[in-house]
C-alpha cells in the first residue's frame, strides 16, 4: 500500500464499462462507496453511423476464419448489440450457489424490457416469420430492452438500452471514470489483491482499491488473470456460437429499417435459425464486408436471417492472449443444414437472389468457471479480486447474455457493499494517515 494516496485509493476499482462494469458502477456509488471505473475505450457520443462505429468497433480473431465483434468504448458492447434478451438460466445459477431471484425483479423494474413488439415488426420480418411459419418452424418471439417512447417513427437505436446510461448515473453520483486506460495487471501482495496497473498512452499509472472486479469482458479478462498469476483459466476450451447471415433479394419487398432479433427458432439439438432484418446502415456495413457492392442500396428488398450454433467447449487461450479453436466436423455438418434450411426458408418467402455471408462468432464463453476459478461470491483465489463479466457464462446457460449479466452484476454489487461494510477501505486508512 506503498503509493497509495488519498487521490488513487477507492473502495472499489472496477475494470471495464460495459454490462457488467456499469451496473456494479450505478449499484455501488448509489451506497455511498467511492468508486474508480477503468476504461481502455473512450467516451464518445455514441451513434448508428459508418463514424459513429468504426473507432469502437474491434474484432478479434477466436477461431479459423472466424472473428468476434466487441465495442471498446464506455458501454462496453452494449454499443453494438441488438438488445435481444432472454430470461436468465436461474436454476443453473442456484445450483452453483447463485440466487438471482431477486435481482431478477429489480431488473424488470428498472430495464425497459418487453416483448418484441408487433408494430415494430417491418415486412422483411413478416415475410421471413410467415415463411418459416409456412415450412413448420416453430417462430419464438424474443424479448427485447427497448424504450418504446423512442420508436414513434419505427427503427431508433437510441431506443436500445445501453450501459452507458449506467455509468453516467455512477459519475453523476460520485464515480471516477477514467477512460482510455489499459489495465494491464492487477497488484498482488500475499495472495491479497490491493490495487490495478494501467496504461494511458504509454504513461503507467496505479491505483489501490479494497475490492477489485475484473469486468473486463471474455475477450480480455481471461488474459489479464493469467498476467496477473492465475493460470489455468481457460482449462476446458471455450463455446463462441459461431454463425453467419444469409441474404434473400425479394423483388417488389417495401422494407424498413428494422430492428435485429424480432424471432428465433430452434432448428434441430444445438443450432437456431432467427430474424436478423437489420438498420440500413449496418445493411450497407455488411454488404460491404461481404463485397456486395452491387446490393448496396437493396436492403429494403432483402429479407435477412441467421444461422448460429452452440458449439461444443474447445480450444485455447494462446501465450499471446489471442484465442483459437477448430469447429467439429460434426458442427459444419449442423452449418451446412442450417444454410439449406435458410435457402429454403427464403426462396419460400419470394427469394429471387440468395447469398451467403462471412461466418463470425460470438466472445468467447466459458473461459472463467464459478466454482472454480472464482467461488461463488465471484472472488478468485486472491483476496478481494472479483470477476463479473461475459467470461463467467458457462456452456450450459444458453441465452443472449445481456440481462443476466444485469443480474449476476447487481447480485456481486449486494455482496462487495455488505462485505466492505465490516472492512476498513483504503481510503479510510489513507484518510486517517492524511488526518494523523
Ligand atoms: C454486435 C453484437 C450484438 C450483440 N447482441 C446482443 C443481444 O442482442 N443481446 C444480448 O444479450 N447480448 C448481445 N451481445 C453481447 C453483449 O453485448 C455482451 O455479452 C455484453 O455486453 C458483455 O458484457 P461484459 O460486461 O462482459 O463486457 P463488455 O460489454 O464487452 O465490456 C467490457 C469493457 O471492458 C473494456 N476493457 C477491455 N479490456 C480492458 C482493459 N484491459 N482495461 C480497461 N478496460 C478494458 C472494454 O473496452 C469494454 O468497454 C451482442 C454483442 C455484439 C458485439
Amino acid at each position: 500500500m506503498n503509493n497509495a494516496t488519498k487521490q488513487n485509493s477507492f473502495d472499489v476499482i472496477i475494470i471495464g464499462s460495459g454490462t457488467c462494469g456499469a451496473t456494479l458502477a450505478k449499484e455501488l456509488t448509489k451506497q455511498g462507496k467511492k468508486v474508480l471505473i477503468l476504461e481502455q475505450g473512450g467516451n464518445q457520443v455514441l451513434k448508428e453511423t459508418f463514424s459513429g462505429i468504426a473507432p469502437i468497433a474491434n474484432e478479434v480473431p477466436v477461431a479459423s476464419n472466424m472473428k468476434a465483434l466487441r465495442a471498446i468504448t464506455t458501454g462496453g458492447s452494449t454499443a453494438l448489440y441488438f438488445a435481444v434478451s432472454k430470461m436468465p438460466p436461474l436454476d443453473t445459477f442456484m445450483s452453483l450457489g447463485i440466487d438471482l431471484y431477486d435481482e431478477l425483479e429489480e431488473v424488470k423494474r428498472e430495464l425497459p424490457l418487453i416483448d418484441f413488439p408487433d408494430e415494430l415488426l417491418t415486412p422483411q420480418s413478416i415475410r421471413l416469420r410467415q415463411s418459416m411459419g409456412e415450412l413448420g418452424y416453430n417462430c419464438k418471439k424474443n424479448l427485447i430492452m427497448l424504450d418504446r417512447s423512442k420508436c414513434t417513427s419505427g427503427y431508433s437505436y437510441d431506443a436500445k438500452w445501453k450501459a452507458k446510461v449506467f455509468v453516467e448515473e455512477a459519475v453523476r453520483a460520485g464515480a471516477t471514470l477514467t477512460n482510455q486506460a489499459k489495465v494491464t495487471k492487477i497488484l498482488v501482495e500475499n495472495k491479497e489483491a490491493i490495487g490495478v496497473e494501467y496504461k494511458i498512452k504509454s504513461n503507467v499509472f496505479k491505483a489501490y482499491g479494497a475490492k477489485i472486479v475484473l469486468a473486463a469482458g471474455s475477450i480480455a479478462s481471461p488474459k489479464i488473470l493469467r498476467d496477473s498469476g492465475i493460470q489455468d483459466v481457460v482449462n476446458r476450451g471455450f463455446y463462441c456460437k459461431p454463425g453467419f447471415l444469409m441474404f434473400g433479394i425479394v423483388p417488389g419487398l417495401k422494407g424498413r429499417e428494422s430492428f435485429v432479433g424480432s424471432m428465433g427458432a430452434e432448428f434441430e439439438d444445438g443450432a437456431e435459425l432467427g430474424d436478423t432484418n437489420m438498420s440500413s446502415t449496418l445493411f450497407k456495413m455488411l454488404m460491404l464486408q461481404n463485397f456486395k457492392l452491387l446490393n448496396l442500396n437493396g436492403h429494403a428488398k432483402t429479407i435477412c436471417m441467421g444461422v448460429m450454433l452452440h458449439d461444443s467447449m474447445s480450444g485455447e487461450l494462446k501465450e499471446n492472449g489471442t484465442f483459437n479453436k477448430r469447429l467439429t466436423d460434426d458442427e459444419i455438418k449442423k452449418f451446412k443444414k442450417g444454410e439449406e434450411a435458410a435457402k429454403r426458408i427464403l426462396k419460400n418467402a419470394g427469394a429471387k437472389s440468395i447469398f451467403k455471408g462471412g461466418i463470425s462468432a460470438s466472445a468467447p464463453g466459458g473461459v472463467i468457471r464459478i466454482n472454480e476459478h472464482v467461488d461463488s461470491t465471484l472472488q478468485t483465489k486472491f483476496r478481494n479480486l472479483y470477476v463479473c463479466d461475459a467470461s463467467l457464462l458457462s456452456e450450459d446457460m444458453k441465452v443472449t447474455p445481456t440481462l443476466t449479466l444485469v443480474c449476476l452484476s447487481k447480485y456481486l454489487a449486494k455482496h462487495l457493499f455488505s462485505s466492505i461494510k465490516g472492512e476498513k477501505s483504503p481510503r479510510e486508512i489513507v484518510e486517517k494517515e492524511f488526518n494523523q
